[in-house]
């Protein structure tokens, strides 16, 4: 039977799941439809980030980080370890209960918010109706007041090499390898390329991971982007910059890949490939010819700073529209909708969204880099500190990496902070809130920071914008 919904929302990710909740807070009734399903044939809301992307790619980071810690880091510690062996099967296994630990947490949330739970494909129609077929029923149409498309995003696929889901693989396949691949190839050393190609060097594959651009991680800040590279070198991470595949093919069980660098043609085996180039919006069959959403060239749903799409009522947000693909940017705009549409002041502060990429030592930043801030003439002092100058990072053993604030040069409010080094994704909430609050690099150098920590290093390149440092000089 056809139903009307104060709002429908398609797609159960940290997007629509999330604004599906803050929407029955509101007192909306809420019909939230997602697709994905477990290997056990159940629903398995979260979307790509709890089942297949953010969640299971830290749950493999982790495991892996401790052989790695035992296997290379104990003895100097004081610590013997003999005869380490691993489980691949049983890392797979704790990765996946994890999962299935936060996709039955939703279905609960679901449950206690009373939001409608559909597991099924949604297509959006003319005047806000939504067809929805069901994995488990035949289809019905229902109709919003309003519509959220939360649709997501899937991994791109480069001309050449079709991924086959066993040798040629995506993320999905990266998180499921039963054994290590004695090589493993991947392409593009962005974010998805780096932090997978450390779970398996760190198991025991040779990693070679072959990138398009000439420079390094394009995207962070250049100090940042040697200064890990130094370390990815260090853990022999083989990354190849100025590769361009032209192409894979698959041969007796393993991988021939080609590819062209400054120095002409090359050809590489691998007995897996990961291809981690970019992702695109999901909207392939989301929308009806006549359901008035326009798509931008690239296949996003268009949408405005508030994330209205150009029909009336119906809103775009997440991976499938404009802005960086990450899960708490998702959240975040779900909540900033349901709140306008309650006549709330929604809104979502795009300039402070933090970055994170989980390797070793972890990537974070805010704001924008010293290239961006040089390309737009920005006027700014610097500070850095090195974790190396840390008690804590020194009695860690975790000392690599520095952190680097930028300050505007005559009002002093806190422009950028990027950090390479241990912990770096639960340092950068500090400088994400010092940024909403239009801080100043005086006030987090005036701040107690608690010693010995890693957060000392924040404090210190807080100083050193103003050239006080305590503990390098100036
Ligand atoms: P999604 O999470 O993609 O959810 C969309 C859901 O909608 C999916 O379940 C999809 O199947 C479903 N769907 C699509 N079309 C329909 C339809 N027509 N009907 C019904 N359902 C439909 N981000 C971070 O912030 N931190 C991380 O650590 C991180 N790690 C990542 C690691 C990997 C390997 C990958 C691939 C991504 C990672 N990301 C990370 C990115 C993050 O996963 C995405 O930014 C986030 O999931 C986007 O959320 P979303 O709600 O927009 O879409
Ligand atoms: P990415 O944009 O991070 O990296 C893709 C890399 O591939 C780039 O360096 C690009 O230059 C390179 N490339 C593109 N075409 C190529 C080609 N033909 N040959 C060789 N190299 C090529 O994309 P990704 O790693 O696929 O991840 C997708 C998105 O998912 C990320 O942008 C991010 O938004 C999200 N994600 C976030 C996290 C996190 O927050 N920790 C983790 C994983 C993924």
């Amino acid at each position: 039977m056809a139903d009307k919904y104060d709002v429908i929302i398609i797609g159960g990710g940290p997007g629509g799941y999330v604004a599906a909740i803050r929407a029955a807070q509101l007192d909306m009734k809420v019909l939230l439809i997602d697709d994905r399903q477990g290997e056990d044939g159940k629903p398995a809301p979260g979307g790509t980030c709890l089942n297949v992307g953010c969640v299971p790619s830290k749950a493999l980071l982790d495991s892996s980080k401790h052989l790695h810690h035992i296997q290379h880091d104990y003895k100097a510690h004081g610590i013997n370890v003999e005869k380490v062996s691993m489980d691949i099967g049983q890392m797979l296994k704790r990765k996946q209960g994890v999962v299935k630990q936060l996709n039955s947490g939703l279905m609960q949330l679901f449950k206690a918010n009373k939001i409608e739970f559909i597991n099924g494909r949604g297509k959006l129609l003319a005047d806000r109706k939504v067809e929805v077929s069901p994995n488990d029923r035949d289809k019905v149409t229902h109709t919003g007041e309003h519509v959220i498309l939360a649709a997501g995003s899937v991994p791109i696929e480069i001309p050449g090499v079709k991924f086959d889901g066993e040798h040629i693989i995506d993320n999905v396949g990266a998180l499921e390898l039963e054994k290590a691949p004695e090589r493993l190839g991947v392409i593009g050393a962005g974010v998805i390329g780096l932090e997978l190609g450390s779970v398996w060097k760190r198991l025991g594959s040779e990693v070679v991971l072959l990138e398009a651009m000439d420079t390094f991680l394009a995207a962070v800040d250049p100090d940042i982007a040697k200064a890990s590279a130094r370390e990815f070198k260090k853990q022999k991470l083989d990354i190849r910059l100025g590769s361009k595949v032209s192409g894979a093919k698959v041969k007796d069980g393993k991988v021939e890949v080609t590819y062209e660098d400054a120095k002409g043609e090359h050809s590489e085996t691998f007995d897996r490939l990961l291809v981690s180039v970019g992702r695109k919006a999901a909207s392939d069959g989301l929308l009806a010819e006549d359901s008035g959403v326009k798509l931008t060239d690239r296949g996003q749903v268009e949408v405005d700073e508030q994330s209205r799409t150009s029909a009336d009522n119906v809103w775009g947000i997440g991976d499938l529209v404009r802005g960086p693909m990450l899960a708490h940017k998702a959240s975040e705009e779900g909540v900033a909708v349901v709140e306008t549409i309650a006549g709330q002041a929604g809104h979502l502060n795009m300039d402070t969204i933090p970055w994170v990429i989980y390797t070793d030592p972890e990537i974070a930043w805010v704001g924008p880099t010293e290239s961006e801030l040089k390309e737009k003439g920005v006027d700014y002092r610097v500070g850095t500190f090195p974790f190396a100058a840390t008690g804590r990072g020194l009695a860690m053993g975790e000392a690599a990496g520095m952190v680097k604030m930028m300050a505007d040069a005559e009002t002093d409010r806190i422009l950028a902070v990027h950090i390479v080094g241990p912990q770096a994704s639960e340092l950068i909430g500090e400088c994400v809130v010092a940024m909403e609050f239009a801080g100043s690099s005086e006030d987090l150098a005036r701040i107690v920071h608690a010693h010995p920590t890693l957060s000392e290093a924040i404090h210190e390149a807080a100083l050193a914008v103003d050239k006080r440092a305590i503990h390098k000089a100036n």
